[in-house]
């Protein structure tokens, strides 16, 4: 059976920034549904229980699923609506078709917005050779099977990649007694802070082994071996029953694309600094927008987005939305920019990705020959969101040609 209902504000993930954003728009008095495909409501920091979460959103330092539940707790007690077990499976205009346990059913509301995430890229995408033995999986699928399902992993793990999350598997490998027996990265250094590579070594003491890929995988139903070709050309073959494919974030994008949505750089939604996509009505915040980034900073995008007076409130108070005019192009050494079209008012935070570690890079938008913003930070490292002022874009021509944004550092 089909139902319909409407709502002001339709969320797709409750994820930290569907559920933050959802409880900042329900105490403005607004009546907020959100909706999920998975059993509870929280998002990837629900199964990543290790501490990390809530510095810069909620000034704490929490687990990832005492975060969740905070999240969730503080959305419900402000008059949300959160329903799990149900995924959004297409939008229409300003309407959803959801598919639930109880049936389908769709929901229309004044304004949407996608709060989807990313997800690492699995073995398929990574393109490594070799047989399809079970035991090959990605951080987020073996942190649910052993945090949330309580499943037995294997013996010997090998880690692919070497960054954030990628220490962040070895925790959980280890806490379900799994050895990590080595990380392997085709980066020539790894990608994390200096203070997690020291406690990683003194504490599970597995060796990294930087400029290596992965150029076969042997097992028939399980995973027996892996081997890596070393940057100076030779072979080695790593005996193990479990490989973890870490990081390489993808925006979690199908429902935007089924929609119609363009798409930016980063692969999520094209958003001009308001957060707006190119359909009218529709927003999109969190890591959908700048996959990898931290909960904190996917949270402070819906700080923004919900702030009074802000995009949202100010669409639902009868705001336009303007035609896409200028788009921001992407230059050499960025591998995507998290805003592609510009707005006249900055709400949004510009995130970006380089494609190669730089020591004091500096960001410069150019429109034409003329410069007209420009920022300098102490480092950019690939794999790492970095977040640049939001008035860097302040000072485009809107009557000049398309603003280019490029980096140069050492
Ligand atoms: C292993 C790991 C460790 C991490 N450690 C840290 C850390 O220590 N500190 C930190 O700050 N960050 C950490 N992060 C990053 C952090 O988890 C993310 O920044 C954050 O979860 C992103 O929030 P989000 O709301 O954008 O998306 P998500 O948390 O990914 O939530 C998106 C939600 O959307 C739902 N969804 C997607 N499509 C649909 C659909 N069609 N219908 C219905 N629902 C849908 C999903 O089910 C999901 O619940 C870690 C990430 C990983 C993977």
């Amino acid at each position: 059976m089909s139902t319909s209902e409407t709502t002001d504000v339709a969320i797709v993930g409750a994820g930290p920034a569907g559920l933050t954003l959802a409880e900042r728009l329900a105490v403005q008095g607004l009546r907020v549904l959100v909706l999920d495909r998975d059993t509870e409501p929280g998002g990837v920091p629900r199964h990543s229980d290790h501490p990390g979460y809530g510095m810069r959103d909620l000034r704490r330092f929490l687990r990832g699923p005492a975060y969740a539940n905070l999240l969730a707790k503080r959305a419900e007690l402000a008059g949300v609506k959160i329903q799990t077990q149900a995924t959004v499976t297409s939008l229409d205009d300003l309407t959803l078709q959801i598919t639930a346990p109880s049936g389908r059913r769709q929901v229309t509301a004044r304004a949407v917005v996608l709060a989807t995430g990313c997800r690492e890229a699995p073995r398929p995408a990574r393109l490594i050779p070799g047989s399809r033995p079970s035991g090959v999986l990605t951080t987020g699928w073996l942190q649910r099977a052993v945090h949330l399902e309580h499943q037995q992993i294997g013996s010997r793990a090998v880690i692919i990649g070497a960054e954030h999350v990628s220490y962040s598997a070895a925790i959980t490998l280890r806490e379900a007694g799994c050895a990590t027996v080595a990380m392997v990265t085709a980066r020539d250094r790894v990608d994390t802070f200096l203070a997690f590579q020291i406690a990683a070594r003194l504490r599970y003491r597995f060796p990294v082994l930087t400029g290596s890929t992965v150029v076969d995988v042997t097992g028939r139903a399980a995973l027996e071996s892996i081997q890596v070709r070393r940057g100076d050309g030779t072979v080695l073959t790593i005996p193990c029953d479990t490989l973890v494919c870490t990081g390489d974030w993808r925006a979690e994008n199908t429902l935007a694309k089924s929609a119609g949505l363009l798409l930016g750089s980063s692969g999520g939604p094209d958003i001009d600094a308001q957060f707006r996509t190119s359909h009218q009505g529709v927003f999109a915040i969190g890591n959908l927008l700048h996959p990898g980034a931290t909960a904190d900073r996917c949270a402070q995008d819906a700080q923004l987005a919900a702030a009074a007076g802000g995009p949202i409130m100010r669409w639902l108070a009868g705001g336009e939305w303007p035609p896409r005019a200028q788009r921001l192009q992407v230059g050499a050494g960025l591998a995507w920019c998290s805003i592609t079209t510009l707005s006249a008012t900055s709400d949004a935070p510009v995130f970006v990705e380089v494609t190669n570690r730089l020591r004091w890079p500096v960001f410069q938008v150019t429109q034409g020959e003329r410069i007209v913003g420009q920022v300098r930070r102490p480092w950019a490292v690939p794999t790492r969101p970095l977040v640049l002022s939001r008035h860097l874009l302040n000072n485009i021509d809107p009557r000049g040609p398309d603003p280019k944004l490029t980096v140069r550092g050492a």
